[in-house]
């Protein structure tokens, strides 16, 4: 067995330019970024403005097979991508999410990137970064304490505390403030009422920040957000309550994204963070419209499979900035496919080829679904040192037979280098062009959206609601909110709302338990099966591992 170096020691002992080299490679001047630090900067909104003329660059969105315990590596092919492109001489930007600490300090670890294919500083990245998800955090939670404020100052707007859907948040798995009674202990403490949170990279202040053009428009957005229901069922606003100065003002500098570079020094946008399964999954459209102005070629992620984060891109964040991806990589792992095939997670370094013969079928839906979307794909094998020859040519012959270009990438182990022949088979893809078609028209009803997802991309038979989400329908629809798209909440391992049925899965059904209005979004989310939005810790958390020395060089951080 070989022994690796551990991604925080690759990154450890990489070397890092200073971030204005990495701004001026990019055409912004020194002025037109604020540093945090010698290695991060933000953008400033001035140079935003001033590139917002020059043509787009191309666009490449990085999705998955569905995600299994054994690690598909989305962010790591997602970096490799973007150093190849650079070494093909092509000028590439990287815009990808930021970690949040729920899963940095619970089971997944970071989302930096891994192996000699990561965005730097990663323990910065990993920890708390620029502030954004915590000036996310202050936000949502300034909102909590007004509305409880308002409550008990005497309630002029009448809102019903039975019927708040604005909930507090924190980054970190915490499954018992899952539901929590706030306002106890007496008429000076407030007025008692049943509260819950969510994790904030679910939260819709979050998705506002994602989904925002500029300033103004996030203001909009922040003030559109319904947080409850009056006593007369009539929906209250951020608006309503005369805050969303504040809540934008509490904002204003994490609207701006964040600029970083790969170990090989190919600048990324770090910027937004909200998850895929739970929430809308991309990165800010600031960060990767601002992209598209400074690059030929943009690579950026939507997060777990296919059937989350890219239809969610898709559906949603390809109208907002108003441009589709011209190519789309699909990563499958053969271990992943391994797993969907039916070999254990604890035997996967055994040669198996017809448990990988079998897990091909969910690779093959979401090519169907890609192909359905009208857009062209290349196939990212992301190799691992336990991929044997013999596995490794079953799925390129699979490939070949079903006339799906592929890419054997290697960029976890060799950086850009690894990755030459996927950034190939991607230029190829955008040259052939695409007649890109989202999967639903808005002005369907909600009720079609949902089942068009169902069916169109999970495969499934069909949505069933529970009769809480019928109800909810009929008013949202009386509300005139029935034309809003849908971000669906549900499990990433399995295309199902189940999550122990792996590989592809027929002849089921989507439950759909409650619909959640976000308008601020823009969006209806749609809970499906036992989906939480706040997760809980594992057994044996990633914290367990994590220490710092008496110098300050963090250890452990995977
Ligand atoms: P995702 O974005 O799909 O969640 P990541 O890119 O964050 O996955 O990778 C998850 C973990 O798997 C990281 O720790 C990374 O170092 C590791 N990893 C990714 N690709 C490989 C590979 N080819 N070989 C070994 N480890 C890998």
């Amino acid at each position: 067995k070989k022994t690796v170096p551990s991604d925080i020691e690759i990154a450890q002992q990489s070397s890092m330019q200073p971030i204005e080299l990495i701004a001026n490679g990019i055409g912004l001047k020194n002025d037109d970024i604020e540093q945090y630090g010698k290695y991060k900067a933000k953008i400033s909104f001035e140079a935003i403005e001033r590139v917002k003329t020059a043509q787009n660059g191309k666009l490449i969105l990085v999705t998955a097979i569905n995600p299994t315990a054994a690690g598909e590596g989305k962010s790591t092919v997602t970096v490799g991508l973007g150093d190849a492109l650079r070494k093909l001489g092509k000028n590439a930007i990287i815009a990808m999410r930021e970690p949040s600490l729920g899963p940095v300090m619970g089971v997944k670890g970071g989302a930096a990137g891994g192996g000699y294919a990561q965005v730097l500083p990663m323990e910065e990245i990993n920890l708390h970064f620029t502030g954004d998800i915590h000036a996310i955090t202050s936000a949502n939670n300034a909102l909590s304490a007004l509305i409880d404020n308002h409550i008990h100052q005497g309630n002029e707007l009448n809102i019903d505390p039975r019927r708040l859907i604005w909930k507090r948040v924190m980054d970190i798995n915490d499954r018992a403030l899952r539901n929590i009674v706030v306002g106890l202990g007496g008429p000076v403490q407030g007025v008692p009422r049943e509260d819950g949170f969510d994790i904030t990279v679910a939260s819709e202040i979050m998705a506002v920040l994602c989904l925002s053009s500029d300033l103004n428009d996030l203001k909009t957005r922040l003030s559109r957000i319904v947080v409850g229901y009056t006593y007369g069922k009539e929906p209250v606003t951020v608006g309503d309550l005369g805050v969303g100065g504040a809540l934008t003002l509490l904002l204003k500098d994490a609207l701006k994204p964040n600029l970083v570079q790969t170990i090989e020094q190919t600048p990324a946008l770090v910027h937004g963070g909200p998850f895929a399964n739970i929430a809308h999954g991309c990165n800010s459209a600031m960060a990767t419209k601002t992209a598209l102005k400074l690059a030929d070629y943009v690579v950026t992620e939507a997060g777990f499979g296919a059937d989350l984060g890219a239809e969610k891109f898709l559906n949603i964040k390809s109208k907002v900035i108003d441009k589709s991806p011209d190519a789309v990589v699909i990563v499958a792992t053969i271990r992943a496919l391994k797993m969907h095939g039916g070999q254990e997670k604890g035997s996967l370094i055994n040669e198996d080829l017809e448990a990988l013969e079998n897990g091909l079928e969910n690779l093959k839906k979401h090519i169907e679904t890609i192909q359905s979307f009208k857009l062209p794909f290349v196939i990212a094998i992301n190799r691992f040192y336990t991929d044997t020859q013999k596995e490794i040519e079953l799925l390129e012959n699979w490939c070949n037979m079903h006339q799906a270009p592929y890419g054997l990438t290697e960029v976890w182990e060799k950086g850009g280098d690894g990755g030459k022949e996927l950034a190939g088979e991607v230029l190829k893809a955008i040259e052939g062009g695409h007649s890109f078609t989202p999967l639903y028209s808005y002005e369907a009803t909600i009720s079609e959206k949902i089942n068009a997802i169902a069916k169109g991309v999970y495969g499934a038979n069909g949505a069933v609601f529970s009769s809480k989400a019928e109800k909810q329908m009929q008013q949202f629809e009386q509300l005139g909110w029935g034309k809003l798209p849908i971000c669906m909440a549900k499990t990433q391992y399995s295309l199902s709302d189940d999550a122990t049925l792996l590989g592809r899965p027929e002849n089921f059904t989507i439950q759909i338990r409650e619909l959640i209005p976000k308008l601020g979004a823009g969006f209806i989310v749609a809970l499906t099966g036992e989906v939480m939005t706040m997760p809980g810790l594992p057994k044996k958390p990633a914290a367990l591992k994590m220490d710092v020395n008496s110098k300050g060089k963090a250890e452990g951080l995977f």
